[in-house]
């Protein structure tokens, strides 16, 4: 087990088309479990190779519905549009920022003994494929964020309100309050 030092804003590495992997060794087995702690200890969704410093195509992702690693990925189909907001490991001081991703995609990648294998999801599990698949080739989020539309705002706004209402029930119940 190993945390490895993340690159940041500014990390040429950040910023270059990555090589496939070639050799399917003890060596890659290694740089995935490390880079799974390395996301795990920063509660990330995903972490991609060239973010520590690896410039191949391999990252490792947990959209919460389990952790995946993929080497060699290719993306068969990305359709739909979701709307919400996303960060970067490597950008702590940029916060989240409105990013428009496709709703659902389905990447064909290979695991790290090099068996290929189709994976498919939507919501989260796309938006950080596509992410993911971004610093692979050298592209990061900041490029994609644009402003959020009026109604999204609208949204979102009524959202964080639903959810201080129901936060403010729980601690009423919590202390005994009668309602
Ligand atoms: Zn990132």
């Amino acid at each position: 087990m190993a945390i490895l030092t993340l690159r940041t804003e500014g990390d040429p590495c950040l910023s270059k088309k990555c090589k496939p992997v070639v050799a399917y060794d003890a060596k890659l087995a290694r740089l995935l479990d490390d880079m799974i702690d390395t996301m795990r200890d920063r509660d990330g969704v995903g972490l991609a190779a060239p973010q520590v410093g690896i410039l191949r195509r391999a990252f490792v992702m947990d959209a919460g519905d389990g952790l995946v690693e993929m080497v060699n990925p290719e993306i068969i189909v990305a359709d739909g549009l979701q709307r919400g907001e996303e960060g970067c490991l490597s950008f702590p001081n940029r916060g989240q920022g409105y990013v428009e991703r496709a709703e659902h995609v389905v990447v064909e990648a290979s695991d790290r003994h090099g068996d290929r294998y189709r994976h498919e999801g939507s919501g989260l599990f796309a938006r950080a494929v596509l992410h993911e698949v971004d610093h692979l080739n050298g592209e990061v989020f900041l490029r994609l964020i644009t402003e959020p539309p009026e109604d999204y705002i609208k949204e979102k706004e009524e959202r964080e309100r639903e959810n201080k209402r129901k936060q403010s029930a729980t601690g009423r119940r919590a202390r005994g309050d009668t309602e």
